[in-house]
């Protein structure tokens, strides 16, 4: 039997993979030829990995094992879109969730089990937090729904151009884990993403955002949902620790040598929270100091939740008022909520 403190290579980036094969007195650039193989081609048998050194593939073949998160289930909502549950080394589940558009398909993919930030509108909130989610078990989500695809000959002409880290999590509480994943996702010898097409979205862990920023140079969106901190530290209790107006600088900060690019600001339509246009003119000025896009999502219902969605009015005011104001907004359309798979509502239990 394989012991279980074997590496996994599928836990390092090619910086990472560089200095383990130095460790073990090999040339560094391996790690290029190695990703190639695992990431790109999708091949794990060692034997397959013809330009490698019959002593490097012994050696590999010898001291690491590769273990994969597995997909256990997959629901197919009526719009094309795609849960998956996937069930980890120890028994824990945690889902995925591919999204085909006209031109492109993105995969939304989860960072922790559970998740400590307790927001009050989300149902991943309502399984606490369990665990920091391996390297491995991140790029795993979508090494697996790629395989998956090949094999299973799904949306063959729709691969997967975006991934976004919007799935269960906060991405900035896992930030290194997260960090070698983003930067396999960007790998040309791996998946060869570009900057624009992938995404951190988080909460707002305001002193993560400046590591994240330092070590990466993904997209970011921030889950803002509310104008102001009293309401703000109300449904995310997170506010309290990280306000505003640090939050605000950071994100200001985020793209300030790339003036091109600009933060996307996640805002939750709550039917009489923070859905009026008072509050609209509210995230106008809020937002004022900087580029920004804003996103507004129709809330997505799940059982036990004290929330109602926005009415179709009520939104189109609020986004007439950011428009009026020089904000691109907008409306993202739910999609796979029959089966519960749209925003806000993975949490990961098995269907019947
Ligand atoms: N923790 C990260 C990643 C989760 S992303 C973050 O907060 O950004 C998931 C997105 O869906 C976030 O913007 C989240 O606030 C939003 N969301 C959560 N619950 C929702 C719900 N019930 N309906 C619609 N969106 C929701």
């Amino acid at each position: 039997m394989k012991s279980l403190s074997k590496i996994n290579l599928f836990d390092f980036d090619q910086e990472h993979l560089k200095n383990y094969l130095c460790y073990a007195g090999e040339k560094p650039y391996r790690a290029a030829q190695i990703i190639n193989w695992l990431h790109q081609r999708g091949v794990t048998n060692f034997d397959q990995m013809t330009n490698l050194s019959l002593k490097l593939r012994t050696y590999l073949a010898e001291n690491t094992d590769n273990i994969l998160p597995e997909i256990i289930d997959e629901q197919i909502s009526n719009d094309g879109t795609r849960k998956f549950l996937f069930k980890l080394k120890d028994g824990e589940m945690v889902e995925t969730v591919y999204i085909p558009e006209r031109n492109r398909a993105t995969l939304c993919i989860s960072s922790q089990i559970g998740c400590p930030l307790n927001c009050q509108f989300c149902a991943t909130a309502t399984l606490g937090f369990k665990r920091n989610l391996t390297t491995a078990e991140i790029i795993g989500q979508l090494w697996q729904v790629i395989k998956k695809m090949e094999n299973g000959g799904f949306a063959k002409d729709r691969i997967i151009t975006n991934v976004v880290m919007m799935g269960m999590g906060e991405p900035l509480l896992n930030l290194d884990n997260v960090i070698r994943s983003l930067n396999l996702m960007m790998d040309d010898n791996a998946y060869g993403l570009s900057k624009y097409r992938v995404t951190v979205s988080s909460a707002g862990i305001t002193p993560n955002l400046y590591k994240l920023r330092q070590h990466s140079n993904c997209s970011l969106a921030i889950s803002l949902h509310a104008p102001n901190d009293e309401l703000r530290s109300k449904i995310m209790p997170v506010n309290r620790k990280y306000p505003l107006k640090g939050l605000i600088i950071a994100c200001k900060d985020f793209f300030a040598k790339e003036k091109r690019r600009a933060v996307t600001f996640e805002y939750v339509m709550l039917k009489d929270v923070n859905d009026s246009q008072k509050h609209a003119k509210e995230l106008v000025k809020l937002l004022s100091q900087m580029r920004s896009k804003v996103n507004l999502i129709p809330f997505n219902s799940f059982p036990g939740c004290n929330y109602e969605p926005s009415t179709a009015d009520a939104i189109e005011k609020f986004r007439a008022i950011l428009i009026k104001a020089g904000i691109n907004t907008i409306v993202r359309k739910a999609r796979g909520d029959d089966i519960a798979g749209a925003c806000g509502q993975l949490a990961a239990e098995v269907g019947d």
